[in-house]
């Protein structure tokens, strides 16, 4: 079981796509892979649902959105950061970014109170998201405990699912708080809240694997009250079929009406099926029939909901050779680190290093098993030339670990100075994205 608030290693991701039916993250599903960042091209980002509904969005230079959720409990770290560069690279794509900060779930699940974590949020991680260099464009930052759609959203999302299904998703118990069984309901209604005001919209979860029982809960939670399935049947047809009793004929002819208006023309309409088959189409053609009959339903005042997608990245390696994490201060660099305590913290980390220097110059390190490695791979090292050259010089044995070390830590040390120059000049920024409501 994958569990949001305490996973914090995965061993087999292979097992984990498999048992949960996560697909394969291919980055040739994104254009221009040369320009793609290291997450992407060197798969990082292993895996996905419902990607292809973004990526053909981003094909035809059509409006997309990006969702992210802050929980604010601890220093963001490296690991954060991950997100926050995923996120940039698809907002230059044009999508309209919403992250919202889940104070109610800090609360409810790490006891953290609500002004202390509104604090936090703004002073440690809003100022980092911006001085990351997020997107300014279609920004919008909110609170969880202020926005209103969001609560009535999870609210009414309650009434779709119920005990079984939380305890099996979650292993919830007897014991677990109701605030804390709330806390998926609201990021269901944080995820899907963007279609409220802007119509069926694919929009994607840049997450680690870890938080995928949520994006399974919401996607479910989204197609119960969807009026319409489009599929392909067991004998290969194309359809769309009324999930509901009510109004059935008329869902039909709308629905016949909206896919004429995308090309398509020859139809079979089966009413005591409740079925519209359409003839000729393809299941590559499912995502843009689902658009428009969730937008048919959005017309006739339904919520249309189209599944929202995610990406999932693996988990960066430690310092320490565990999982980064904010609870093991030695495991992370953490953003807001003074320079020279990042130093040293990359000085004494775990390396993909031999046990002496005469074995490194026979048979080379080992960068894949090289936490500082991966320190300069994604986050302290842009050149792809330069990246190489250290690569193939540990590889090579050329490059000893103590001098890589220090060439690390200086990287690092320049990385977080300009972070901290670019932190405080967001102090008058934060109140032009961050919604007071
Ligand atoms: Fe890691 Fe550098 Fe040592 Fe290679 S030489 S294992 S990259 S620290």
């Amino acid at each position: 079981m994958l569990d949001p608030w305490a996973t914090s290693q995965v061993k087999d991701y292979d097992r984990i796509m498999e048992e949960f039916g996560i697909e394969s993250f291919d980055p040739s599903i994104l254009p221009d892979q040369n320009e793609q960042p290291r997450l992407f091209k060197k798969r990082i980002v292993f895996g996905h649902r419902g990607f292809d509904s973004v990526s053909r969005r981003i094909k035809r230079g059509e409006p997309f959105a990006i969702m992210s959720g802050l929980m604010p409990s601890g220093r963001m770290h490296l690991g954060h950061k991950m997100v926050i560069d995923q996120i940039k690279y698809l907002q230059t794509f044009g999508a309209n970014v919403y992250v919202g900060v889940a104070d109610l779930e800090s609360y409810a699940t790490r006891n953290m109170p609500l002004d202390k974590a509104r604090d936090l949020a703004i002073n440690s991680y809003i100022r980092n998201y911006l001085a990351l260099g997020i997107g300014k464009e279609g920004l919008e930052i909110y609170f969880q405990s202020k926005r209103k759609e969001v609560k009535d959203l999870a609210l009414l999302l309650g009434k779709k699912v119920n005990l079984s299904t939380m305890k099996a998703i979650y292993g919830f118990n007897e014991q677990t708080n109701m605030g804390h069984m709330n806390a998926p309901l609201l990021q269901a209604g944080d995820i899907l809240h963007p279609q409220l005001k802007q119509g069926p919209i694919p929009v994607v979860v840049p997450v680690g694997v870890d938080q995928d029982p949520h994006m399974r809960l919401c996607r479910d939670l989204a197609a119960s009250y969807r009026l319409f399935n489009a599929t392909e049947t067991a004998d290969g047809k194309i359809g769309v079929f009324v999930k509901v009793d009510e109004n059935v004929d008329k869902l039909l002819n709308k629905a016949k009406s909206a896919l004429e208006k995308e090309g398509f023309l020859d139809f079979k309409m089966i009413p005591r099926y409740k079925a519209l088959y359409i003839q000729g189409a393809a299941r590559s053609d499912l995502t843009s029939i689902d658009e428009a009959v969730a937008q048919v339903e959005k017309n006739e005042g339904h919520f249309g909901f189209l599944p929202p997608a995610s990406t999932y990245h693996r988990f960066i390696m430690g310092l320490t050779g565990e999982k980064m994490s904010s609870s093991k201060p030695e495991t992370a660099i953490f953003l807001d680190d003074e320079p020279k305590d990042a130093q040293k913290k990359i000085m004494k980390a775990i390396t993909g290093g031999r046990e002496s220097a005469e074995e490194q110059r026979e048979k080379g390190g080992r960068p894949e098993v090289c936490s500082v490695y991966e320190t300069m791979l994604f986050h302290t090292v842009d050149d792809d030339d330069e990246i190489q050259r250290i690569e193939d010089e540990c590889r090579n044995g050329e490059r000893l670990c103590g001098g890589c070390k220090k060439e690390a830590a200086e990287h690092m040390a320049i990385f977080l100075q300009d972070l901290k120059e670019k932190r405080d000049e967001t102090e008058h920024q934060l109140n032009l994205y961050v919604r007071e409501e």
